[in-house]
């Protein structure tokens, strides 16, 4: 790829819009210095019921912890201009915001790599609201408010789903009729930036890694596994939507299609009291009926908590068995994500189902959350933390600087 460095100096706002939160990180880039470094990052909870901002500069120092229920109207758009002025306040004085990044969730088929916003953009994104009808339009509003507010900033679309465009049509089809398929009812696959960054990092990190067959696990409040072989997924386990594949905190994970149809008809669901136990009353939540936290249900010493773990970790195990079947065997298997990173206790419980392939963990480095936490004649597993915001930064850059060497 070639740049022109006539990018200056300055910040960049990435953002990551929910429907009750936005988590933003700024950072400084150079693009002369090809650096591109974190500043500070924060996020604004509870919007709609208490909205409260938390900010922390890079260096660990502590910037906001406030209540903004006063200035809270109800949704994120609102909140967005105050947030946009926050953080401006707090950029360094030689540094002026130039750009912003978005992580949005689906690029649907068409969208294989980041896209600088335009309004044509914002029309074709709006066309895929419907295939992730509880996020897209909280990506979409934040873009817009931005655009309102901001219509000198450049702005880009990160999509989760572009870094599985590389996967096989037996990955991404379902065996469903074919005329279905043709109308967009395919696996899509997400948490592509996250896998990204990780394929990125071994590659400069890890190069015999990167080399090789390698089964990602993010798990964290969502999780889904990624089968990337030589740095290119081949396969995941989310599809269509965000619900396939391992149990997460609220959402259940694979489940048989039949028990949707005896919902319907036994307790007369509809599609928004099936959405809602889909993606807010399940998985870990639903099992244990305690918490969606994994710390907390650790902590916990009944027999639902107990279920709920089992059930996460021997559904993980079997997942990464069957993305190793995708790429005809495996060669390393790598955890990232809140739970992937931090809790050995997880790790060892998933990888104690897959002794039979080769896995053994060293107690100690696991224990430290080590890079590499295998012993040495063990297949090698290892944690390496991902960073979604970083790979958001780096794309805005890239586009940026190809677009000013235009
Ligand atoms: P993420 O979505 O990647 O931010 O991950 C958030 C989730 O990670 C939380 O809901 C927790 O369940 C989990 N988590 C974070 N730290 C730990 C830990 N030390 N042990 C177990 N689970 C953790």
């Amino acid at each position: 790829m070639t740049f022109s460095y006539s990018m200056k100096r300055g910040a960049l706002l990435v953002l990551n819009s929910g429907s009750s939160s936005v988590k933003f990180t700024v950072f400084e880039v150079d693009p002369g210095e090809e650096q591109i470094m974190p500043l500070f990052s924060g996020q604004l909870t509870g919007i709609g019921t208490d909205a409260h901002l938390s900010a922390k500069a890079a260096t660990g120092e502590r910037m906001a912890d406030e209540s903004w229920a006063e200035r809270d109207s109800g949704d994120v758009p609102a909140l967005l201009p105050s947030l946009l002025a926050w953080v401006e306040e707090h950029l360094p004085p030689d540094l002026p915001l130039l750009a912003a990044g978005h992580r949005v969730v689906h690029g649907g088929a068409n969208l294989r790599h980041p896209a600088m916003i335009t309004d044509h953009l914002l029309g074709e994104l709006e066309t895929l609201i419907p295939l992730a009808p509880l996020h897209e339009p909280q990506n979409l509003a934040a873009i817009k408010v931005l655009a309102d507010n901001r219509s000198d900033l450049p702005q880009v679309a990160c999509f989760d789903t572009a870094f599985h465009h590389t996967q096989p049509r037996t990955s991404t089809t379902y065996a469903i009729p074919r005329h279905l398929t043709d109308a967009g009812i395919r696996r899509y696959g997400f948490h592509g930036l996250s896998y990204e960054y990780i394929a990125r990092h071994m590659e400069t990190h890890l190069p015999q890694l990167a080399s090789g067959r390698v089964v990602v696990a993010h798990l964290g409040n969502g999780s889904s596994l990624c089968a990337l072989n030589r740095g290119a997924s081949v396969d995941t386990s989310m599809g269509f939507s965000v619900l396939e594949g391992v149990p997460m905190g609220t959402r259940p994970g694979n489940l048989d299609p039949g028990i949707l149809i005896y919902l319907m008809r036994k307790f007369e669901m509809d599609a928004d009291a099936l959405e809602h136990l889909l993606y807010h009353q399940s998985g870990l939540l639903g099992v244990s009926g305690v918490s969606n936290d994994m710390r907390v249900l650790l902590s916990r010493d009944d027999d639902n908590s107990r279920e709920a773990v089992d059930l996460f970790c021997i559904r993980t195990a079997k997942e990464i068995c069957s993305l190793a079947c995708s790429m005809g065997g495996l060669d390393a298997l790598v955890f990232t994500a809140g739970i992937g990173e931090h809790s050995a206790e997880i790790r060892a419980r998933i990888c104690g189902h897959l002794k039979w392939i080769g896995v053994d963990l060293d107690k100690d480095l696991n224990k430290d959350d080590a890079t590499r936490i295998s012993t040495a004649a063990s297949l090698p597993v290892h944690v390496i933390p991902t960073n979604e915001e970083l790979m958001i930064a780096r794309h805005t850059v890239d586009l940026l600087t190809m677009r000013n060497a235009a």
